[in-house]
């Protein structure tokens, strides 16, 4: 049930997760009045592998004594890859390069340290255009309005945007549960080193993950096209070469998101803005959005403080799209998940023999692909 709304602010968020809160909370740091309005209560889950790299730690500002004391923070020093059915390789790094979170925990903290107002179980149902002003279902006044509800967002509705219809984007599912003692103990699995396991036909990855006492499997493809038959035939296989237990089930969890290569969303409007997922800026290799969504929040809150006279018009907001395209490039040249853009049959036997090779894996692959270890934090 929709919580009711009312009063005013300077800025509606709509969607409180990392794109939301990281955007809310540098707006509340220079003293602006900001609202979070999410459809869910928190802590909420989200269906996400909770993978999370230094460069995130480190945008973030994370405390990660404080944030590790009661909730998952898991160490990653390496990962397995391979291709589904074939021979795998251990990349060991030898010092952590990445994070495993529990997206219930993650969010929830973001958000409760952002230190701005909340909405939550309220779902966005009405939106009115008066000048210079937004009316949010019918009671709530807002200056701005920033859209942070994920691929389904109705604020990137509002701008056009038709998920499902006119976009190709990445379906995924994944399952997370909690390994009982002796399972912990008979997983194949490494907590530190997760294991990536790409499609025959490089058109997506399935995943095993171990963050704490917990495990996370899942596959993301492109398209929706038989995602849940290549699920169950990923599971069935992981199950078969002993990596993980009979005992998790067969109901994965699904959601969609876009690439930042294939997603053509408008980013802004006389009034308004996307960020995250609700933008589509996931990178397109890897499918990691966290990171994105962060930036683009913070990208965004930039723009808005940068806006003296209060006034939130079209050429104010513009700066943010342009700070978007130095960030992650000009949306030109679209790139495949998983980085092949062959014909089928040329992409499964390349794919094939550059992971069977140990420079590719680890350079192009982890490094590059997965690790974004080439692009600086976003810091400032
Ligand atoms: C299976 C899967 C695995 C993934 N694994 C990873 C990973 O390991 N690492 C990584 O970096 N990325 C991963 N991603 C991508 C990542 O989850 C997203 O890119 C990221 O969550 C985007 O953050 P966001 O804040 O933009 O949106 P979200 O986290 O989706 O938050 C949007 C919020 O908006 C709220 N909302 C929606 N509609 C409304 C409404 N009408 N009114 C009010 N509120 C609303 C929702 O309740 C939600 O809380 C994965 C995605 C999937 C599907």
């Amino acid at each position: 049930m929709t919580e009711a709304i009312s009063g005013n602010c300077d800025v509606l968020i709509v969607g409180g997760g990392p794109a939301g809160s990281s955007c809310a909370a540098r707006l509340r740091a220079a003293g602006l009045d900001v609202m979070v309005m999410d459809r869910r209560p928190f802590p909420r889950d989200k269906v996400c592998a909770g993978w999370i790299t230094p460069a995130v730690v480190q945008t973030l500002r994370l405390d990660t004594e404080d944030y590790r004391r009661d909730r998952v923070f898991q160490p990653i020093t390496g990962f397995v890859t391979g291709m589904e059915g074939k021979r795998s390789r251990v990349v060991d790094y030898g010092r952590v390069v990445s994070y495993g979170i529990r997206r219930c925990e993650f969010d929830h903290y973001l958000l409760m340290r952002s230190g701005a107002r909340l909405a939550l179980g309220t779902s966005l149902e009405s939106l009115e255009r008066r000048p210079g002003r937004w009316i949010v279902n019918g009671a709530l006044e807002a200056k701005l309005l920033i859209g942070a509800g994920g691929h389904f967002c109705p604020v990137a509705r509002h701008l056009g945007a038709r998920p499902g219809r006119s976009e190709l984007a990445v379906t995924a599912q994944e399952i997370e549960v909690r390994l009982s003692e002796g399972e912990r103990r008979a997983c194949a699995v490494r907590p530190e080193t997760p294991e990536l396991y790409f499609c025959a036909d490089m058109k997506g990855y399935g995943w095993c993950f171990r963050k704490g006492d917990w495990l996370n499997v899942g596959l993301g493809r492109e398209g929706g096209h038989q995602l849940s038959r290549h699920v169950a035939a990923f599971r069935a296989r992981l199950i078969a070469d002993g990596r993980i237990p009979e005992s998790v089930p067969e109901e994965f969890h699904g959601h969609a998101y876009l690439l930042y290569s294939s997603a053509r969303r408008r980013l802004v409007d006389d009034g308004v803005m996307l960020i995250g997922d609700a933008a589509g800026l996931a990178y397109p290799q890897s499918g990691e959005g966290i990171r994105p969504a962060i930036e683009s929040g913070i990208l965004a809150a930039t723009t808005v403080l940068g806006i003296r006279d209060g006034r939130y018009g079209l050429r104010d907001l513009e700066p943010y799209a342009a700070a978007i395209e130095r960030r992650f490039g000009a949306r030109a040249a679209p790139r495949r998940f998983t980085g092949l853009s062959l014909p089928p049959p040329l992409r499964q036997g390349l794919g094939e023999w550059l992971l069977g090779n140990r420079w590719f894996s680890r350079r192009i692959v982890l490094d590059r692909w997965f690790l974004h270890m080439h692009e600086k934090a976003l810091v400032g």
